[in-house]
């Protein structure tokens, strides 16, 4: 099979993946063997290449937004069968015996293996995965449409319900990109009295036209000040600042959520008073669980969520990631792996 390989930490303007060809992975008891036909660009992949999280081994295929058709089942396989269209996440294997596990929490899991990053992923004409870690596809999306909905999507509705919104109230979301511009569709359908204010880069011109697209009723720039409080604001940038400025913007009580799994900048110093006081809280989303991707995708079919895409193909992986790191994708980038 074809597939774009990263074999150590790099920059990613060096063109760190490489294109090689690799012997097609074999399915294990329990396991699929899935053809790819797209995978979904996420930030997390720089955080990889650049080793703020390193994979855990190399060479590694990265991708964990995959979506695919069954090719071939593994012994005892019962969920799918040959040709079934199916999603893989970033959760890829969790041990359902520790704690977290057992309270439900697997996205916390002590022994957890993460897809692109433990286990090869989705960069890749073929991938394999457990049977108990795939998920049917609604008819109602593309095979393009669907893969970023298996991480921006799904993160970003689990990310939507840590931050405790209700109707009637003002959402704020810092950064507009593959989640973002799908959680707004997700808030707008869910909380149809509420507001939703959108901050991105001042030059982020498309993002906000996006934005505007999608119903967002205030848009702005990273520091500025919006016309009301923000009752919760959910952070997905990259860098530092925009959790210092959505404490600013934050109502009394109210919470920001940071979707991030790494930060390429510190968050600034924070004063007490101005920031944290009056009983604002700070959390963080790490990973998903099943049950948020098992949820997430019927009700993106019932909004119905309208993915917007930016299509490569699997050589073009590395231009893919720089304009990501750019801030220059309008939505997703998905790698079409169908041909
Ligand atoms: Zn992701
Ligand atoms: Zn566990």
């Amino acid at each position: 099979m074809k597939a774009m390989v990263l074999k150590k930490i790099s920059s990613v303007k060096e063109k760190p993946l490489e294109l090689l060809d690799l012997p097609d992975p074999a399915p294990g008891p329990g396991q699929v063997r899935v053809k790819v036909s797209a995978c979904g660009v996420c930030h997390t992949e720089l955080d990889e290449i650049e080793g703020r999280l390193p994979p855990s081994k190399f060479p590694m295929i990265l991708g964990h937004e995959i979506v695919g058709r069954v090719e071939s089942p593994g012994l005892g396989v019962t969920k799918f069968k040959q040709g079934d269209r199916v999603g893989i996440a970033w959760i890829n294997w969790a041990c359902g015996q520790c704690s977290f596990c057992l309270k439900g929490e697997e996205n916390l899991c002590d022994n957890a293996k993460w897809t692109g990053k433990d286990v090869d992923g989705g960069y890749a004409q073929y991938t394999v995965v457990s049977e108990d870690f795939a998920y049917p596809i609604p008819e109602r999306f593309t095979d393009l449409q669907a893969a970023p909905l298996l991480c921006a999507g799904a993160i970003g509705y689990r990310a939507l319900k840590l931050s405790g919104m209700d109707d009637d109230q003002v959402l704020g979301l810092y950064g507009f990109g593959a989640s973002a511009h799908i959680v707004i569709q997700i808030a707008k359908y869910k909380y149809p009295n509420s507001k939703v204010f959108v901050f991105t880069r001042p030059n982020q011109k498309e993002h906000q036209n996006l934005a505007q697209n999608l119903g967002a009723d205030w848009i702005g720039a990273t520091e500025d000040i919006p016309p009301e409080k923000l009752n919760c604001a959910i952070d997905f940038t990259p860098v530092g600042v925009p959790v210092r400025e959505a404490l600013k913007n934050l109502e009394k009580g109210g919470r920001v959520v940071i979707n991030a799994i790494r930060k390429t900048t510190p968050i600034p110093e924070l004063d007490y008073a101005k920031y944290l006081w009056h009983e604002k809280e700070i959390k963080s989303v790490a990973n998903i669980t099943r049950r948020d991707a098992q949820e997430f995708l019927p009700l993106a079919a019932e909004i119905p969520i309208v993915p917007e895409v930016r299509e490569f193909r699997l050589e073009e992986a590395n231009e893919a990631l720089l304009l990501l790191k750019q801030g220059s994708i309008r939505g997703a980038g998905v790698l079409d792996i169908s041909a």
